[in-house]
């Protein structure tokens, strides 16, 4: 049925203005003041509130696979919650394993993912090299509409990229036009600290975060930026948590690398003094890679997403059970890494962004969708309320309140990391294809409504960095 959002105003990351949207065939057909109604379209009253372009959740891991069975949260039951946030589009991760086929991985996530109710998208993870690997990504940059691919440098001796697969990935998404994505923490300043914690006798989650301090991820940051100066590749930094890769992110753009960054909410909010709960349970159900940090390193996150060094939030929704994580309970290398977050991410940051004056409701339309769009090369279909976009919207209402809690968010999730937390401003209606999927509590999502979107490779940072490089190319003497 086709959809009018009534009586709103509608902020998009560069202007805000009074106006009426109309949804038809997942597309929005119009945006103008005071449209009729006619009988057969459903009307939202939308006075008082902000229409927004859908959330894009950048950074997602729905029905992960663990110990031969999967997590609880699959990509249905995740997307809902999105939903309930605000967010009508993810984007999750393909992760072969060493020695695993990547095409044939990408296959198995996408039919998994279909179950999803709201659009989403692949990264797909480089974490070993042969031809086949090679081959693998033209294919999926050619014919499945993937234009970017992550790398951890975190894991040793499972999915850790190597600075030789970083050589030959980077320089194969060149040729393709595609962007690297990278987890920056050192896999070997990891594995050695871990060693070195756990046999001093520190076996509980407060091991977890002095295992890889900082300075690790300022390590893998700097050589990852390093690669991508060199082979001359656009970067994204995937869950920044600390000054220490900000300001490598920071410098690189200020010597005109093309580099974007990427926050998680969490990592806005909470501190390492959560790992010292004497409660294991507690304090378990926080470890996360990277870590939370000191203090000090949240405001400069803020000031990060501020100033424009970082472009994106994302909630690196990936939630193990209580029971799962007890598997390290003797032992904090153990313990599975992740927290959820994908149905607080955008209300959050608006209690604590925009009601605090750290962002303009316009700047939180760009870190929560526009930004991600344009890096990822989506946009105006996603990240735009106008004219021929996709009907994804956000409705929010600024007077609303609301307090967190896991009694009754939607994830499929037994513990909130912003449990208590006071809301003043939270999404109150959210519009995915053009329908109504969520009004006021009342949830009408359904399984395999969303789509698989593709991302076009060579976005247009692509057009600056080739002329750049065709100035800059390697020269050759002749002594004939
Ligand atoms: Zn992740």
């Amino acid at each position: 049925m086709p959809v009018i959002v009534k009586g709103g105003t509608v902020v998009n990351s560069d202007q805000s203005f009074q106006a009426d949207v109309y949804c038809e065939d997942g597309i929005i057909q119009a945006v103008g003041p005071d449209m009729d109604a006619p009988s057969g379209v459903e009307v939202f009253d939308a006075g008082g509130c902000y229409v927004m372009p859908g959330g894009i959740d950048p950074h997602t891991h729905m029905e992960l696979p663990f110990k031969e069975k999967t997590v609880p949260e699959d990509f249905f039951s995740g997307t809902t919650a999105g939903v309930v946030g605000g967010t009508t589009m993810i984007i999750d991760f393909v992760i072969p394993g060493p020695e695993e086929d990547v095409l044939e991985k990408f296959h198995k996530c996408q039919s998994l993912a279909e179950k999803s109710c709201v659009d989403y998208s692949f990264h797909v993870a480089i974490t070993w090299w042969n031809d086949s690997v090679h081959e693998a990504m033209g294919v999926l940059c050619r014919d499945h509409g993937v234009n970017s691919f992550n790398h951890f440098l975190a894991y040793k001796n499972s999915i850790m990229a190597n600075d030789e697969v970083l050589v030959n990935s980077f320089t194969r998404a060149r040729e393709l036009g595609a962007l690297c994505t990278v987890h920056a923490e050192s896999g070997e300043l990891v594995d050695y600290y871990q060693k070195k914690i756990f046999d001093s006798g520190i076996t509980g989650p407060e091991g977890y975060p002095q295992s890889r301090p900082p300075q690790v991820e300022g390590e893998a940051a700097n050589r990852a930026i390093r690669f991508a100066q060199t082979i001359d590749v656009p970067l994204y930094l995937v869950n920044n948590s600390c000054s220490h890769s900000m300001n490598e992110i920071a410098r690189a753009r200020r010597e005109g690398q093309r580099v974007f960054g990427e926050v998680l909410t969490s990592h806005l909010i909470l501190d390492d003094s959560v790992y010292l709960n004497p409660d294991f349970e507690f304090a378990a159900a926080h470890v996360t890679s990277p870590p939370f940090r000191p203090k000090a390193n949240l405001e400069a996150l803020w000031r990060g997403l501020q100033s424009g060094d970082i472009q994106t939030t994302a909630s690196d929704h990936r939630y193990f059970s209580a029971e799962q994580k007890s598997i390290g309970k003797e032992d904090f290398r153990k313990i599975p890494e992740g927290t959820a977050g994908i149905e607080d991410r955008m209300n959050v940051l608006w209690t604590h962004g925009v009601n605090t004056g750290r962002l303009t409701a316009n700047e939180f339309v760009a870190v929560t969708s526009a930004n991600t769009a344009k890096i990822f090369n989506i946009y105006p279909r996603k990240g735009l309320v106008a004219e021929g976009s996709d009907a994804d919207l956000s409705i929010l209402d600024p007077q609303a309140s609301q307090t967190i809690s896991g009694k009754n968010h939607h994830q499929n999730v037994g513990f909130n990391v912003f449990e208590g937390m006071e809301l003043k401003g939270v999404n109150v209606a959210t519009v995915s294809n053009g329908n109504i999927v969520y009004k006021e509590g009342d949830i009408r999502t359904e399984r395999d409504a969303g789509r698989y979107i593709d991302r076009p490779c060579f976005a247009s940072y692509y057009s600056a960095i080739e002329k750049r490089s065709s100035a800059t190319g390697p020269t050759s003497v002749d002594r004939s």
